[in-house]
């Protein structure tokens, strides 16, 4: 039996040496330590043998176990290390090649909108301010003349972090966090995220806007004019054609709209002015002397207008985008073209 064993031995150190692939080499792990195995089967006859000869034989059939698993394993090892090195030889790199170029980021376009009107604001004198999205209820509505049972207030509109506290529906808000602090003359802009609950091909819940303050002893409705006139003309191109739209806002008095002839049919009538010839722009007005009682500012004394607009209205008109949600679809494919 133990001449058996080292017969055994002897085939099966020669199988894996001759073994070429891991598939042969596995095949004599098989043929060997298999469960209908050489070595196996030769143990499951462990019982004929003479009880002098058990013992010995155990502890060699043991060995010889453990030295196949070991040779069967350095072997399949071997082969996988050489498998490697042969996929290197054979994949050269061709350093000639070009590289791939990164794609470079672009400014997006309700940021680019939001510099260039800080830029043109900033000729005038307005310096930029911002103020937080999460807001009072009181800087968001009360303190702007808009009180509880206004219809600007409906929860329909209006995101309620609690009774008190609400996502700024607008930008005006920072208007008296700053009037509150600061004695005039003030010129300010305000640019930021504001939020109401709207979904569509032209409002999204969440949106941009720019808020303009000015307050000084003599501030006049031309002023107002004036400085909106230039900024149109700067953003539309300097034949922009301007209209003042008599209109209300709770915290202005007198209100306008602004509206420009429409840039995309110059008056005639197309689908995006809705055939009316005109695109509303912006709302405005002088700021109402009761907004002035809430900060402590005294209305004989100054006077001042305020503004406001959407980045994304202006994006649109002036880049000829037709849907506002595809400013935040973050598809490079539209952001790449600005
Ligand atoms: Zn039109």
């Amino acid at each position: 039996m133990i001449g058996n064993l080292q017969q055994l031995e002897n085939n099966a150190l020669a199988e894996i040496d001759a073994a070429t692939t891991e598939d042969e080499i596995s095949a004599v792990r098989t043929k060997y330590l298999g469960r209908k195995g050489l070595l196996t089967g030769l143990l499951r006859n462990i019982a004929q043998v003479p009880d002098t000869e058990k013992p010995l034989l155990g502890k060699r059939s043991n060995e010889l176990k453990e030295l196949l698993n070991t040779k069967i394993e350095e072997a399949l090892q071997h082969k996988s290390q050489l498998q490697k090195e042969n996929i290197l030889l054979k994949e050269k790199i061709d350093v000639t090649l070009p590289g791939r170029s990164v794609r470079y980021g672009r400014i997006h376009p309700v940021i680019k909108i939001r510099r260039e009107i800080c830029a043109i604001f900033a000729s005038f004198g307005f310096s930029v301010v911002e103020g937080p999205e999460v807001e009072l209820d009181y800087y968001n509505f009360e303190a702007l003349n808009i009180p509880k049972d206004h219809p600007a207030r409906d929860m329909q509109d209006t995101f309620y972090i609690e009774e008190n506290i609400v996502l700024r529906t607008h930008t005006s808000p920072v208007q008296v966090r700053i009037m509150e602090k600061v004695q005039p003359p003030i010129r300010i802009l305000s640019p930021g995220r504001v939020y109401r609950r709207d979904s569509d091909v032209s409002h999204t819940p969440m949106f941009h806007q720019i808020e303009g303050l000015m307050v000084d002893k003599g501030v006049r409705f031309s002023d107002l004019k004036g400085i909106l006139t230039v900024f149109l003309r700067k953003i539309f191109g300097k034949e922009t054609i301007l209209r003042f739209r008599p209109s209300f806002f709770p915290f202005t008095e007198p209100s306008a709209e602004v509206d420009i002839r429409c840039v995309m049919c110059q008056g005639r009538g197309c689908r995006v002015c809705g055939q009316s010839g005109w695109l509303e722009i912006l709302g405005s007005g002088m700021v109402d002397p009761a907004v002035f009682k809430n900060v402590g500012y005294d209305s004989e004394k100054y006077t001042g207008f305020a503004f406001g607009l959407g980045l994304e209205r202006i994006a649109m008109l002036k880049y000829g985008i037709s849907d506002i949600r595809l400013f935040f679809e973050n598809d490079f494919r539209f952001l790449k073209q600005f």
